[in-house]
């Protein structure tokens, strides 16, 4: 029996979880996928909630949902993969051999990383590329009575390079009701 582990039970994970468990035969190849948490957020979700179109619990659901039969789900976090002995090690669940390894560890935002940022976290910057960061954002808009709103992206790459757009959209929208100023009509 060959094995496929799978780091990162989220979109990129998931997807591969189950094209690969449809496509393989199951006596010939076990499938594993790890994740630190049971957690699924649809992300572009984040970008909406801030404006009310989803709510938080719309957008969080159970990661082993997704997943098909015949894929092991382990709960744990991933803490090294030596590459080897072409085997994985868990936090709290043990090590686990591979003959394939898929990484779908995704990526992350670093305010921490951006100089005198975390001061103003969540007092005048906000985020809403993380689930609490979206409704402490939604939470200052809700306030938020005047002045500048300025979008700004600190350092590339990000999740979703269009969202910052989309949010200075739905801003303008928000704070700027109908009839909007002659630049900002749409032509067609
Ligand atoms: C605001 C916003 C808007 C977006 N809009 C769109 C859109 O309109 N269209 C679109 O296509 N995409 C959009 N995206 C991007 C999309 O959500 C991501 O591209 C997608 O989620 C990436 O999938 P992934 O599997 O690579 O990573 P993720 O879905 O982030 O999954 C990574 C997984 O790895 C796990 N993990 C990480 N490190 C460890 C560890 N050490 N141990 C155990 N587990 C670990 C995490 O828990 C997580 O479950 C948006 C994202 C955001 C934030």
């Amino acid at each position: 029996m060959k094995k496929i582990v799978i780091l990162g039970a989220g979109c990129g994970g998931t997807m591969m979880a189950n094209k690969l468990r449809r496509d393989l035969d199951p006596d010939d190849w076990s499938i594993t996928i790890i994740d630190k948490d049971n957690v699924h957020y649809y992300q572009p979700g984040f970008l909406f909630v801030p404006f009310d179109i989803n709510t938080p619990k719309e957008i969080r659901k159970s990661k082993r949902e997704f997943l098909p039969t015949g894929v092991n789900f382990v709960i744990s976090e991933l803490v090294n993969v030596d590459w080897d002995k072409q085997e994985v090690t868990t936090a709290t669940k043990g090590k686990f051999k591979y003959d394939i390894l898929l990484m779908s560890t995704g990526c992350d935002i670093r305010p921490e990383e951006i100089e005198g940022l975390p001061d103003a976290w969540n007092k005048s910057a906000f985020g809403f590329y993380r689930y609490d960061d979206c409704q402490e954002m939604r939470k200052a808009l809700k306030k938020f009575d005047g002045g500048k709103l300025v979008v700004n992206i600190a350092e590339m790459p990000i999740k979703c390079p269009v969202a910052p757009l989309e949010f200075a959209f739905l801003a303008l929208s928000l704070l700027c009701p109908a009839p909007l100023p002659s630049r900002w009509q749409p032509v067609f």
